[in-house]
């Protein structure tokens, strides 16, 4: 029977293939939950979905989309947001 830690089910269960092929359980961090957008609460997409520490690795231009609002708006509220500032109407 695992640690009472691991019994619950805070942490993912992952099966790791070890070099003497054994198979073992590793328990991992499970990952966060997609970003959405800030307009319309629609996931967005090109943002990966991974715990802090891999995030730190991850290129910040690999993070979110190389547009303005990139991250924060959907790709069709950027644009409404956009036109509705060209047009002048804030
Ligand atoms: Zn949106």
């Amino acid at each position: 029977m695992p640690r009472g830690m691991f019994r619950s089910r805070r942490l993912r269960r992952v099966f790791v293939k070890t070099p003497g092929s054994r198979t073992v359980l590793q328990y991992r961090r499970r990952k966060p939950s997609r970003a959405h957008c800030a307009s319309c609460h629609k996931p967005l997409a090109g943002i990966p979905r991974e715990i802090n520490s891999i995030m730190r690795n991850i290129p910040k231009t690999a993070k979110r989309p190389q547009r303005p609002y990139g991250g924060m708006f959907c790709s069709a509220c950027t644009r409404a947001l956009v036109q509705r500032k060209a047009r002048g109407a804030a």
